[in-house]
């Protein structure tokens, strides 16, 4: 591990000014256990070497890193490539943390996994993770986000999980979170609580980014055995804030440029976009210090983006220290945006990205023109299948772009 990643999180599990544990005391005992768990099995062969076995046997890594030539071409400019975690068994970066957060229940003794899931990316890894394990699953899901996201209901169902549909409040991303965590507190002896993101109280924040950081190790080697170099630019989507993370933590002590990529929505106005760095304020939000959206009550706002992945009005405590010091640029792109790179990626190089990853490829269309003879690395966090019936029936087919 890289030297910033051994000096960051502190002990009490502070980036800088961010991050921490705000926990209800019947949750103190669990997360204790879950921090001291994490903290023996992180140095164990034991544990390391059946989630290597697991990356290799079933999750199909190392992904590939792809230059994009015909996009590169397309642009002028910059050369861009992308890191495939599109290719994980099951189609995201996710896969990474919910496998290793599943070998984590298994190694204390726990029977359930339990989240929350925006689009539906991490309930279908974490069910998966479940399916593998041979332990129950329960997903905590908001209405809107079922309805936009059949497909993988469907998925988390067939691979045995439990979906709760929340109805209160926004019925997103925010309020599935509240709800996991109340059902939760009745039954953390027996279940582990698989948070999604590097989001959360202690330990999660840098448990799920040391489990992502796969993603960089691999992408740095990868890039460099192709090129000799390390790319100028590195760029990923931030929602949470994990495949960024992930992608970055391979490049955090070179000498490359990084780049956050938030999701503009359709208007800077509060309640028409989810990024949280760009237009929010310190604050507290599901346990932990960060930078949050709120509305005039000082609640967490209602955020909106074309991309469910990314609907939530925090962000990972590391990623608003990162800002603070200013080794990370955050920038945004909004839903449009998101939508030509989406339609460009899949007729130009035969890839369709999740309207997540979009934001990510929308970021390296803009920057390309502007950086001849730069190369950039973006994070494909995702394939879009899950995406492309609301794509198509709401917008067609990319006519004209
Ligand atoms: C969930 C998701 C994201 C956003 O989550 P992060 O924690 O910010 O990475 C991005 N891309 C895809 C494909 C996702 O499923």
């Amino acid at each position: 591990m890289t030297s910033y990643l051994k000096s960051m999180p502190s002990r009490d599990g502070y980036f800088g000014d961010y991050g921490g544990a705000m926990l209800p005391p019947p949750l103190e005992p669990h997360f204790k256990e879950i921090r001291e768990a994490y903290d023996r099995l992180s140095k164990s062969a034991e544990f390391l070497g059946e989630l290597r076995h697991i990356r290799k046997h079933f999750q199909g890594r190392p992904t590939p890193v792809s230059y994009l030539k015909n996009l590169s071409h397309l642009c002028g400019g910059a050369q861009i490539y992308a890191k495939r975690e599109d290719l994980n068994h099951t189609g995201a970066h996710k896969l990474n943390h919910c496998m290793a957060e599943g070998l984590l229940a298994k190694f204390m003794g726990k029977t359930k996994l339990m989240a929350e899931t925006g689009a539906g990316q991490h309930g279908v890894a974490l069910a998966t993770a479940a399916a593998y394990f041979g332990m129950e699953c329960e997903i905590h899901m908001g209405e809107i986000d079922i309805a936009k996201e059949a497909p993988n209901v469907t998925r988390m169902k067939l691979l045995g999980a439990t979906v709760v549909p929340v109805s209160f409040g926004g019925r997103s991303l925010k309020e599935a979170v509240d709800s996991c965590f109340q059902s939760y507190v009745a039954q953390a002896d027996t279940a582990l609580f698989a948070i999604g993101s590097v989001v959360g109280p202690h330990p999660f924040p840098m448990m799920v980014r040391n489990f992502q950081h796969v993603v960089g190790v691999e992408a740095r080697a990868q890039f460099l055995e192709m090129t000799g170099e390390l790319p100028d630019m590195v760029a990923a989507c931030v929602g949470g804030g994990s495949n960024a993370m992930g992608l970055f933590s391979g490049f955090i002590d070179d000498d490359v440029a990084l780049y956050g990529v938030e999701p503009r929505g359709t208007s800077s106005k509060l309640g028409d976009h989810a990024a949280t760095i760009t237009f929010g304020h310190d604050g507290d939000i599901h346990g932990f210090r960060t930078l949050v959206l709120t509305d005039e009550a000082g609640e967490p706002a209602p955020v909106h983006t074309i991309a469910s992945g990314l609907d939530y009005p925090g962000v990972g405590p590391e990623h608003a220290h990162l800002h603070k010091t200013g080794r990370v640029t955050y920038t945004a792109a909004d839903d449009k945006e998101a939508l030509a790179a989406f339609y460009a990626l899949s007729r130009h190089e035969g890839i369709i990205p999740a309207l997540e990853s979009a934001h990510a490829v929308a970021f390296a269309m803009r920057e390309a023109k502007g950086h001849p003879g730069k190369s950039i690395l973006i994070n494909m966090s995702g394939r879009g299948d899950k995406d492309i019936d609301y794509v198509t029936e709401t917008f067609g087919f990319g006519e004209g772009l």
